[in-house]
């Protein structure tokens, strides 16, 4: 029988990147995870696939669930044995009720872990370039709620010692509440000219972040909406040399990949890490062949094979993944030689523990053909290539012309995947969408159908159209989409720095 317990986890402020190794673990072992508003949705991607999710999240008054319910639900999921992770924003025990959470399930003898996450205090500050503290600023530092009612008689925040005795000062959930913070701290002594920053959806790709004085600080955050924290204190000034999160080339702009899911995580890891907001929106699945027989066949006669022309990883994954289940292995390609598109596939091979014998300088058919013809005669040679269904014929075309015995065979099918992302759809049309990518002539055809010809010429003028290659570029401009950025090398980082280029 499973042992119960319940982990109170600190997810951290929202970057998924900063929750601790120790709280990953317990996302990963869970049962049932219960998670609030302000953790980061994707940190779920962790779960198990059977564990139980609930939102219990409370949006600024709009509960979803009351504390009590959120300590009894605790308790209940406890006591059917379960591993129960309760997944909060920042640290738990930061005005996060998680002493609450903790006392529930000490009354009801639950055994219990707390793990700390980063609150917003240390994080929001430091990605919008304030270090909280510094020698030669402050060597006090403090954390306060800033929901305190102001019609409250007797205040439990001593403003009289808080307003000059301490040198940093931050506030949480204390937006709504600002004017009457700021009022406190001038009339207790603070000066007006001391620096604030308002800092909403800190270490996001959405962080927003607002600077004045406690002279003017009301006016210029009143756009900004929960959840933000304000900072008060000299050590703001430091951001104007230290705002490294807000200045990376694509901060603040949020770009669609459009690539199958399956494909998308490395494209989007770099553009997030340029500080782009990634919209993830496949518009294609790979899946495999309607019949495997031609694959088999060239399988079996490997040995009297002189070349095998990988043009996708997606190819080299398929082609190795039938090999193996027809209880073969990489001795079968003894003799074989082996030529690979573009860097990314050749990785991919190398994976394999497989050399790779020629790799075209410019990764497109043509290029292929050029390089094949440099190093030998191809009469008379078999090739075998195992593509895409709706891989292009140029390259079987060009090789049969040349005398080679070519089997163009269909090792995977690219499919077109059926419904788009609503939310994506919705961020398009409402112009939050700076970029759309194109990795494959396929991903714009298929981004057309799913968006549908109206939408598409409604967005044309405020996206611009981001391609991979010339072929995929073919395909938009006879499609009509215009394409602005071309990468120079046809691969993936080829892509992303065009889109630096460009943007950045
Ligand atoms: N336990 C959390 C705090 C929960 S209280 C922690 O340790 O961070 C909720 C308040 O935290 C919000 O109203 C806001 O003031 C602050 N906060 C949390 N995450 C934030 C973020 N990413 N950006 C700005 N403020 C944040």
């Amino acid at each position: 029988m499973r042992n119960k317990i319940v982990y109170l986890v600190g997810s951290g402020p929202g970057d998924p990147g900063l929750i601790t190794v120790k709280g990953l673990e317990c996302i990963k072992k869970a049962n049932v995870i219960v998670y609030d508003y302000l953790v980061n949705y994707s940190l779920l991607k962790n779960a198990r696939d059977d564990a139980e999710i609930i939102y219990v999240g409370k949006k600024g008054n709009q509960h979803t669930m009351e504390q009590e319910d959120i300590n009894q639900l605790l308790v209940d999921k406890a006591m059917e044995n379960k591993i129960v992770t309760r997944l909060k924003g920042g640290d738990p025990y930061v005005f996060g009720r998680g002493g609450e959470e903790a006392l529930v399930l000490k009354e009801h003898n639950i055994p219990f872990e707390v793990v700390p996450g980063i609150t917003a205090a240390i994080a929001t500050p430091n990605y919008a370039g304030i270090p909280v503290t510094h020698r030669a600023y402050t060597s006090t530092f403090g954390l306060i709620t800033g929901h305190e009612d102001p019609t409250k008689d007797q205040s439990d925040i001593d403003w009289e010692k808080l307003s000059t005795g301490l040198g940093t000062l931050t506030f949480y959930m204390g937006i709504k509440n600002l004017p009457n913070i700021v009022s406190q701290l001038v009339k207790h002594g603070r000066s007006k000219d001391t620096p604030v920053a308002v800092i909403r959806w800190g270490t996001t790709t959405a962080q927003e972040t607002v600077t004045g004085t406690l002279s003017n600080i009301v006016e210029k955050a009143k756009t900004i909406k929960p959840p933000a924290i304000t900072i008060v204190g000299e050590v703001v000034n430091l951001r104007e040399h230290l705002n490294w999160f807000e200045s990376r080339p694509l901060f603040g702009k949020t770009v669609v990949v459009t690539r199958s899911r399956d494909q998308a995580s490395e494209f989007s890891e770099q553009l997030t890490d340029l500080g782009a907001n990634v919209l993830e929106f496949p518009t294609i699945s790979i899946t495999s062949p309607d019949d495997f027989t031609p694959l088999d066949k060239e399988i079996e006669r490997l040995e009297s094979t002189d070349w095998i022309i990988f043009t996708s990883v997606n190819g080299v994954d398929c082609f190795f993944h039938r090999l193996s289940e027809l209880d073969g292995d990489v001795r079968d390609l003894k003799g074989v030689k082996i030529c690979s598109i573009g860097p990314a596939t050749t990785e991919r091979i190398k994976g394999f523990h497989i050399k790779v014998d020629c790799q075209p300088p410019k990764y497109v058919a043509e290029s292929v053909v050029e390089v094949l013809k440099e190093i030998e005669d191809l009469k008379g040679k078999r090739i075998m290539m195992p593509r895409a269904d709706i891989a292009r014929s140029y390259l079987p075309e060009e090789l049969q012309k040349m005398g080679a015995d070519v089997a163009d065979i269909v090792a995977y099918k690219t499919v077109a995947a059926t419904n788009g992302d609503n939310s994506v759809l919705d961020k398009l049309k409402d112009e939050t969408v700076d970029i759309v990518t194109f990795t494959s002539s396929s991903t714009v055809r298929n981004f057309a159908k799913i968006v549908g010809e109206d939408n598409l010429s409604a967005f044309k003028g405020n996206v611009q159209f981001a391609s991979i290659g010339p072929i995929t570029t073919e395909t938009a401009e006879e499609m009509d989409i215009k394409i602005s950025i071309k990468a120079d090398e046809y691969t993936i980082p080829g892509l992303v720095q065009a889109i630096v280029d460009k943007i950045g």
